[in-house]
């Protein structure tokens, strides 16, 4: 790296998503006195929106993307580059850009975020789901297609598979139940129902946050990632003129996925002409063989890393996120990391686990931003306090659901006690409680109990002699624990 060009600043961010953007409009504000720099591979950033703390620890927010000149015309000392990084020498305190631009930092947060984890890298009949263009790569060709196969089981299979009209789906989940990222088999029974629905039916308004889109920018490779009600203005319609189902195939993964040319020359001891004539032949590890026009993976996420490992001491975790400690702080010095790229690696409050969830980026960008500022300051700093107990608010099939806690049991093995309380059509209600205190809930409908069940998770009150009690829909909880 040669030196002449090389630009002097305080702080750098790499990434314009909410963790960068938020870490980097904390810092502008914060030291306005002082160069800040937003390095970003995408030509728009994100910002939150109407952001409404919904009680101690739920927060809601609307998401915008938007030219990166709002940013700077909000915070003249912040300078935000499009381009990516393409090398960092932690030592030096040196990253070097795409654009052939050299940055000496004093501190650096990196939220590169995270890309999908494909099944196979390079298939064309494989698409992943992950930012504005790549959702558009899918309406595109869904809108040509017959039937496609999704694999996976998180928020955004789940999404998917509710929303795709006029093409048949063939769902594979390695779990005994749908969403198992989010829900146990109870509640995965309460929401099938909903997939069976016909679209017109479905018209509850969307009440979630919104994700606008600015049209302004031709984007390429490393967009962000998208976040609640991606597929909002974007039609999933496919060719068929009625909604053709969903169909699951639970506790399976994909064994091999087959062109149309290698399926009819393969060995394959199965009808072939009864299977019918397709672009691509997925074989499931259940021995099923489905043909189909493309196969959507969306089986979780791989965190950005690569342009900062090379040359540098970074320590992973076993997700290979950048291992963070409690200030935010990776392994190299003066590095930080939030977002989908960093990995949690301080010893969490014992309600609390990471989910790469947009509320997560917000919170860790805007922490990551303290911690430097502290670090600069030398001013001691204390974990947060939206690290005390994991939750998330979301949408899925049109109905509210909120998540508290260890909402499905993590970690508590046989040490726990489930209350649920179900009413179908309409809301499911599930306690997580272990030694008597509750630790954990899902809350999906309007049910108007998670202020209520918050604060009993936070307070961890001894709540055996309520027993049953707790879940009945003739007691007003809320008057119970006044
Ligand atoms: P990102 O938003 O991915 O931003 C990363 C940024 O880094 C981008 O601007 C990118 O251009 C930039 N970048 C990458 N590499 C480089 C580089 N080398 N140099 C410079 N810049 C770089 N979460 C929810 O809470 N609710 C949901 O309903 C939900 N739905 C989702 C649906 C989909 C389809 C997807 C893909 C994700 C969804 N998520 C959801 C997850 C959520 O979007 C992410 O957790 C969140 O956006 C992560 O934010 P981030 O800032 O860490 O990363």
């Amino acid at each position: 790296i040669e030196s002449p060009s090389i630009a002097k600043l305080t702080f750098v961010i790499v990434g314009g998503g909410i963790a960068g953007v938020t870490c980097a409009e904390q810092i502008a504000s914060q030291f306005a006195s002082d160069d800040v720099c937003l390095l970003t591979a995408s030509p728009l950033v994100k910002t939150v929106t109407n952001f409404k703390q919904v009680s101690k620890t739920l927060e809601e927010f609307d998401v915008e993307e938007q030219p990166s000149s709002v940013l700077e015309e909000k915070y003249p000392n912040l300078k935000v580059i499009q381009s990516a990084v393409k090398l960092l020498r932690a030592k030096e305190h040196l990253l070097q850009a795409e654009n052939g631009q050299t940055f000496h930092y004093k501190k650096l947060c990196i939220c590169s975020g995270a890309r999908p984890k494909l099944l196979t890298q390079d298939n064309p009949h494989v698409l992943g789901i992950r930012d504005t263009d790549s959702a558009q790569e899918f309406q595109k060709r869904l809108s040509k297609a017959k039937r496609i196969v999704v694999i996976g089981n998180g928020g955004i299979a789940l999404e998917l598979v509710y929303e795709v009209e006029g093409c048949e789906v063939i769902w594979a989940v390695k779990d005994r139940a749908i969403g198992n990222t989010f829900f146990d088999a109870g509640a995965a029974q309460f929401l099938i129902p909903s997939l069976e629905v016909d679209k017109k039916e479905r018209s509850l308004p969307c009440k979630r946050a919104r994700y606008t889109t600015d049209k302004t920018g031709g984007s390429k490779e490393l967009g962000s990632a998208l976040g609640p009600d991606w597929h909002e203005g974007i039609e999933l319609r496919g060719t068929e003129q009625n909604s053709s189902g969903v169909h699951i195939e639970y506790e399976c993964e994909v064994d091999k996925i087959y062109t149309q040319q290698e399926f009819l020359q393969s060995q394959l001891d199965t009808n072939k002409s009864e299977l019918g004539l397709w672009p691509a032949y997925v074989q499931l590890t259940n021995g099923k063989i489905y043909g189909c026009d493309f196969v959507v993976s969306a089986t979780g996420v791989v965190p950005n890393t690569d342009p900062f490992l090379s040359g540098n001491n970074f320590e992973l975790a076993g997700d290979h996120g950048l291992r963070v400690d409690d200030h935010m702080r990776t392994s190299e010095q003066d590095v930080y990391a939030a977002g989908d790229v960093c990995t949690a690696g301080w010893e969490p409050s014992a309600l609390w686990q990471q989910m790469r969830l947009w509320t997560q980026a917000r919170q860790m960008g805007w922490y990551a931003a303290r911690c430097m500022a502290a670090d600069v300051l030398e001013e001691p700093i204390e974990l947060d306090f939206c690290f005390e107990l994991f939750s998330h608010i979301t949408k899925f099939f049109n109905y509210k659901v909120v998540l508290l806690g260890k909402f499905n049991a993590q970690g508590l093995g046989q040490d726990h006690e489930l209350l649920v309380r179900c009413t179908k059509g309409q809301e499911y209600v599930k306690v997580v409680l272990t030694g008597g205190r509750m630790v954990g809930a899902v809350l999906i409908g309007e049910t108007d109990l998670e202020e209520t069940f918050e604060n009993l998770i936070l307070n961890q009150m001894d709540l055996s002699r309520y027993g049953e009690e707790l879940l009945n829909p003739n007691i007003d909880i809320e008057d119970y624990f006044d």
